[in-house]
């Protein structure tokens, strides 16, 4: 399986119906360190959705990836029914991902990952 596909089949493991995401983050040899998709939380105060970055973050630390890691490269893809499509990190996410040392790759609207 490729990576793309590996990241599609997680994608499809989102409860959000309108924009499955999935996030996986590679080291610099190839292997698959985390994996995360998007997903509604129905918490307080309400409902809300958990972005695949945010997720996958929150993974890589609690793993001290980036201590154990260099050169990490995060793929975000974002699936609809008909395969993939534009999965650009919101202004959010991006904020957020800036943070790290990480290289990140997304699919743009003609599902080739830039
Ligand atoms: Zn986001």
């Amino acid at each position: 399986m490729t990576s793309q596909e590996i990241a599609i089949r997680i994608a499809r493991y989102s409860n959000v119906k309108r924009a499955k995401v999935s996030a996986i983050a590679f080291s610099h040899s190839g292997e698959i360190i985390a994996s995360a998709h998007n997903r509604r939380v129905c918490g307080i105060p309400g409902i809300w959705t958990e972005h695949a970055e945010e997720v996958i973050i929150y993974k890589l630390n609690k793993l001290k990836a980036f201590n154990r890691f260099k050169n990490i490269t995060i793929l975000v893809i974002r699936v609809n029914a008909r395969g993939i499509t534009m999965s650009k990190p919101c202004k959010k996410c991006q904020t957020l991902l800036k943070q790290y040392p990480i290289s990140v790759l997304y699919s743009g609207w003609d599902g080739q990952i830039h």
